[in-house]
């Protein structure tokens, strides 16, 4: 009885590792197609969340009991109707209460 293993059927080394997840991959191009997918969407993905980082206004502290006026961007604390600027705040609040449309 021969103690040898028999040589695996696809051998590893004629193909070249995936440069995504590293794994040997069997398709012609050396990539798995989902991780050619990943990697195309990887770059769109990074140009979004740069876009979002970008978009994001810049952090004001604002406890809950405090807001902005949307006008001069003055900190006011939530019971104040109206603003030193003469915006109304009862307009302009931060959520409408549950079940006003419907
Ligand atoms: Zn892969
Ligand atoms: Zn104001």
């Amino acid at each position: 009885m021969s103690a040898s293993k028999p040589p695996p059927l696809i051998s590893r080394r004629s193909h070249a590792p995936c440069p995504v997840c590293g794994e040997i991959s069997y398709s012609h191009t050396g990539v798995h197609p989902q991780c050619s997918v990943r990697q195309a969407d990887a770059k769109r993905l990074e140009q979004l969340k740069r876009q979002r980082k970008a978009r994001t206004p810049p952090a004001v502290a604002v406890s809950p009991w405090q807001r902005l006026c949307p006008r001069c961007k003055a900190v006011q604390h939530v019971r104040k109707k109206m603003c030193e600027c003469g915006c109304n705040l009862e307009l302009t609040r931060p959520r409408p209460p549950a079940g006003a449309a419907t």
